[in-house]
């Protein structure tokens, strides 16, 4: 941990989000809150432009602190607890052994390098272990978008035209592919993935997000 972080922890202790007691860094909630999480916990289903997607948070204003941190401040402590809960969602969703390959929605280099790292691939590289699905990069994205939930959901649609390209076409002929992403919203950016992943001719293609606010965009629910 770094100085200025171990001073910020210092004087700004982390609290659960739910009951506002202390917890370490590395906690989205406190063990009583996390323990009811778990106990309460289903999994969100919805559709990505033909593709199936399971969640396992409605995005709430808790759940979109948790994310922005994981995101833009370096929490990716709270990847054990979260790839957890997706976990027991993907078994219950899709059932035990039902993919060959794990992969994620990728960023664009200039992105990733400002970032230092992608979410949604540590999280899928953290499904890879607790599932025992080898973990591989499948799509690039080659062109810079401007960002999904900054657009209106027409536009959504249109931002993402050529930004992902498939990495080795052969490797993924026949597999079934679990991809994985931090949010689905309107479903454009997976149900784009998938499609660029479809050309590859896998068997299956499913999708798993740590958060759904698919509620919003009832229009993409179409599979
Ligand atoms: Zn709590």
């Amino acid at each position: 941990m770094s100085t200025v972080r171990k001073l910020t922890a210092l004087f700004f202790p982390e609290r659960c989000p739910y009951c506002d007691e202390l917890i370490e860094p590395c906690e989205i909630a406190c063990e009583r809150c996390y323990d009811e999480i778990r106990r309460k916990h289903a999994p969100i289903f919805c559709g990505a432009h033909g593709f199936r997607c399971v969640s396992a948070f409605v995005y709430d204003a808790k759940v979109r602190r948790m994310i922005l941190r994981l995101k833009y401040h370096e929490r990716i402590q709270y990847i054990p607890q979260i790839a957890e809960l997706m976990a027991e969602d993907i078994r219950a969703a899709y059932g035990d052994n039902a993919f060959d390959i794990i992969t994620c929605v990728p960023m664009h280099q200039t992105d990733l390098r400002r970032r230092g790292y992608n979410q949604s691939r540590l999280m899928a590289q953290a499904l890879s272990s607790l599932l025992d699905i080898p973990y591989r990069d499948t799509i690039d994205k080659v062109k810079k978008t401007k960002k999904q939930h900054h657009l209106k959901y027409a536009e959504r649609k249109t931002n993402l035209n050529g930004a992902f390209a498939l990495i080795d076409k052969e490797s993924i002929k026949g597999q079934r592919i679990l991809l994985i992403d931090d949010i689905v919203t309107s479903g454009y950016t997976l149900g784009n993935c998938g499609k660029t992943l479809n050309r590859g001719k896998p068997s299956l293609i499913c999708c798993a997000t740590i958060a759904s606010a698919h509620n919003k965009y009832p229009e993409s629910t179409v599979i």
